[in-house]
């Protein structure tokens, strides 16, 4: 396999490349955020190792930039326990797997074996609705031609309104769907979200997204 290293640590860097070569893989390192982002997006590997907290753009932002070029290479995040949290936005981005650091390189090699099982050509399904398209596989939304840039939960709350548009979301449905069972109903979380939609989409008149008092939200494609 062809395998890019992105770590800062150069003792844990030197390390990887070593033993990912002893074990006959090809290997690149780079040991920031922009240069690995760099090398990702003009190199063809077959799966990243990334390490989160990096110099200049953190592995997150790597992977959103990766992800937004329609690059659907496997990535492996390198983590410690205390980034726990970064790990579940790590894999709602569509990074692909994470190893909790210290690991051991038979662990590596069992989830570089394990990637190199999946299929390498997912499925992409695009959602649409109106002017806006959805690509789920690579994070990326399009409004009337241009991109359009969403933080994690905005986006899979616009995902679920575009799956469900036309019909009638209730505050309950949507806190369900997008958001964990922690999730507090009495909060406004989802209109603070919605606000942020409408203002990233252009929708200041509300015609994609409507309001429907004590009902909830609506989203269609508003009619010309
Ligand atoms: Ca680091």
């Amino acid at each position: 396999m062809k395998i890019l290293v992105v770590e800062d640590e150069a003792a844990m860097n030197a390390f990887l490349v070593q033993a990912l070569k002893s074990e006959n893989h090809i290997v690149d390192s780079a040991r920031d955020g922009e240069e690995g982002s760099f090398l990702a997006r003009t190199n063809e590997y077959d799966l990243i190792l990334l390490d989160y907290m990096l110099p200049k753009i953190n592995g997150l932002e790597v992977i959103r930039e990766i992800r937004a070029e329609k690059n659907s290479t496997p990535i492996i995040m390198l983590t410690v326990r205390s980034e726990l949290d970064d790990k579940i936005s790590a894999l709602e981005l569509g990074g692909d797997d994470y190893l909790t650091k210290p690991f051991s390189m038979a662990e590596l090699s069992a989830r570089i074996n394990a990637v190199g099982r999946r299929p390498k050509i997912k499925e992409t399904k695009t959602l649409s609705c109106g002017q806006i398209s959805i690509d789920p596989e690579n994070f990326s939304v399009h409004h009337r031609g241009k991109s359009v840039n969403l933080t994690s939960k905005e986006f899979s709350l616009l995902a679920f309104m575009v799956k469900n548009q036309g019909k009638v979301l209730s505050r309950t449905k949507i806190l369900e769907a997008v958001w964990d069972i922690n999730g507090d109903p009495f909060s406004n979380t989802i209109e603070m979200h919605i606000l942020k939609l409408r203002k990233k989409l252009n929708d200041k008149k509300q015609k994609i997204i409507s309001t429907l008092p004590g009902r909830g939200y609506k989203l269609e494609a508003p009619r010309v």
